[in-house]
């Protein structure tokens, strides 16, 4: 799974965006979706903020400026056109390696984190998720995002 590293603080910069953007709770959804990576063993990786993703054509590459406003892709080289976010989404799917880092890695050194990452250790887990904090909970709290 690729996400966005999107620039968050700078979005709420924006007046015109700010009160959208918090109310989506980016940072939260990112911690909630690395929290589920070491659940479940699904992979989560995050693709660079400067990679065009929405003004890249997906099936030609053609790069193009694209406004919010516009909502689908129309591609001016090839032609091809589509929902602004599913073009995106294909864009993120295909990005070069080299602009991609897993959000695992900030995870490494945190005590405990093999031992969680097998399936009975999250069974475990799951049974007590609502009980007190475990060593997960106190470690996704000190990561810096
Ligand atoms: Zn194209």
């Amino acid at each position: 799974m690729r996400i966005e590293d999107l620039n968050v603080s700078a979005m709420i910069a924006n007046n015109k965006l700010s009160e959208a953007i918090s109310s989506l709770g980016f940072y939260e959804f990112r911690a909630m979706l690395t929290y589920k990576e070491v659940f479940f063993g699904t992979k989560v990786e995050i693709v660079d903020r400067w990679y065009p993703s929405s003004k890249t054509c997906s099936c030609c590459g053609h790069v193009q400026p694209m406004p919010l406003s516009e909502r689908v892709y129309a591609c001016q080289k090839c032609g091809h056109t589509q929902d602004r976010d599913e073009n995106a989404a294909v864009n993120l799917k295909n990005c070069p390696n080299n602009r991609v880092r897993a959000v695992s890695s900030a995870l490494d050194g945190f005590p405990g984190l093999k031992r969680l990452r097998s399936p009975e250790a999250c069974r475990r887990h799951t049974r007590r998720a609502s009980a007190e904090l475990t060593p997960v909970d106190r470690c996704l709290s000190r990561l810096p995002w």
